[in-house]
């Protein structure tokens, strides 16, 4: 039998998420639970980079698990990526007598993790971002909240579009990825959700849509859109100030953009995601504390479940054209 980690070190890596707390907290009692020494690693590879480690009790989860944001901090690395910053990043796992990590992030964040996994670190990956846009997995940790956080916000620009028979362009996150756009737009029946994944004609999809529900009595317009699709090259528009300034003008309706930014990273976890992640957090301390290392965390199928590392990343993310259909009917 495989000889089980005896140190385990975990860090938070890429874009915040809500639930990243509750995922550490989980994967601290858990491997506490099991007899390892658990390490936290700030600022993710930079830290371990740095050598910015501190040694993790019960009680210093304490008081985390409703709150937003990532105890340890999160950070993005370039230096991480070149062969020298993970010899660095190995040796500081090395003097910390760390047989094991888990990190919680994102896509990134796993390559850099399976890169640490081929020079011999036994990783374990907790998918966690707002993006809900990992190949191999149903959801990340974050998502919810992101999705409550858009609806809520989204609700109040409606009473206002309402009361002023406006349009209201709201941009959302997701660079590359329009699931929060998506689930976003559904939840408050948009007139239009646009996405990186689907090419969008603006005469078509944006005000051919906003005449025809005015047609059918409709007074006020939500426009849901992904931040990536003024990104793309070609992309009509480069922000969403200009396709509401273009709205107003070609349609005749006010219209008034707003950015949702980083209020949809921050706040308290959905118990959605408090529970996935502490099913994910337990999950990752017991495969390693068991010697079952080089896995990334997923939910298929409704379930928490582990996948070899090398597989999980080769999966290709699916976007949901069905979903994106149906929404495309009910919003009339
Ligand atoms: P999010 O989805 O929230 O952006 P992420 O984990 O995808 O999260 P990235 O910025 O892509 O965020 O990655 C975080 C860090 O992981 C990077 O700063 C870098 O240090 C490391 N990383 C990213 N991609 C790679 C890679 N291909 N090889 C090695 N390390 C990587």
């Amino acid at each position: 039998m495989k000889q089980g980690a005896s140190t385990i070190a975990i860090l938070s890596s890429g874009g915040d998420a809500p639930g990243m707390n509750a995922a550490i907290r989980a994967a601290v009692r858990g491997g506490l639970g099991r007899g390892c020494r658990m390490l936290g690693v700030l600022r993710g590879y930079q830290g371990l980079i740095d050598d910015e480690v501190e040694e993790l009790e019960l009680r210093s989860v304490s008081d985390v698990i409703h709150r937003g944001g990532t105890m340890l901090y999160t950070a993005r690395s370039d230096e991480f990526v070149t062969p020298a910053g993970q010899k660095k990043a190995l040796d500081t796992l090395a003097r910390h007598g760390a047989d094991a990590l888990i990190v919680v992030g994102g896509d990134g964040s796993f390559r850099g993790a399976l890169d640490l996994a081929r020079q011999g670190m036994q990783i374990v990956g907790i998918p966690g971002t707002i993006d809900n846009d990992i190949a191999c997995s149903e959801y990340t940790i974050g998502y919810d909240t992101a999705v409550n956080t858009a609806i809520e916000m989204i609700d109040r620009l409606r009473d206002t579009a309402q009361s002023h028979e406006r349009c209201s362009v709201i941009e959302v996150m997701g660079r590359h990825c329009g699931n929060i756009a998506l689930s976003a737009g559904i939840a408050t029946g948009a007139t239009a959700i646009l996405v990186p994944e689907i090419d969008f004609d603006y005469e078509k999809d944006v005000l051919e849509r906003i005449a025809f529900t005015r047609s059918k009595g409709k007074r006020h317009f939500i426009v849901v859109a992904s931040e990536g699709i003024f990104k793309q090259s070609g992309s009509r528009f480069s922000s969403s100030e200009e396709m509401s300034a273009a709205i107003s003008q070609d349609s005749g309706i006010p219209a008034r953009t707003t950015v949702l930014g980083h209020v949809q990273r921050g706040g308290s976890p959905t118990g959605r995601d408090r529970i996935t992640a502490s099913e994910m957090g337990y999950l990752a301390a017991e495969l390693l504390a068991t010697g079952r290392g080089n896995r990334i965390l997923a939910v298929r199928a409704g379930r928490v479940c582990d996948l070899d590392v090398e597989e999980a990343l080769s999966a290709v993310r699916h976007f949901d054209f069905e979903l994106y259909r149906m929404s495309q009917e009910l919003s009339l």
